[in-house]
């Protein structure tokens, strides 16, 4: 599985996107931060970056959820449950 890059926030949900490279999804993400800041709000996503197994991780490391799906109601998996599942 290649890598792909996704944004993703609580908030905001994801974009839906799986991009090929991480500029993409920088540039993904400043697109709707502009799009936000014009509303008087802002974007909490942030990038996500796909590992072999089908995740996507966050910058911090620290949380994880599974690729291929999209949206506020998602939960994320704390990387200890996820390395339980695997
Ligand atoms: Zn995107």
């Amino acid at each position: 599985m290649a890598t792909t890059y996704t944004t993703w926030g609580s908030v905001r949900g994801g974009c839906g996107h799986d991009h090929a490279t991480r500029e993409d999804a920088d540039l993904c993400l400043e697109l709707d931060m502009d799009g936000c800041g014009g509303q008087g709000g802002y974007s909490d996503r942030q990038v996500y970056e796909s590992d072999p197994e089908g995740y996507y991780v966050g910058d911090d490391g620290e949380y994880a959820w599974p690729a291929g799906r999209s949206g506020a109601a998602l939960r994320r998996v704390g990387m200890d449950e996820r390395k339980g599942q695997s």
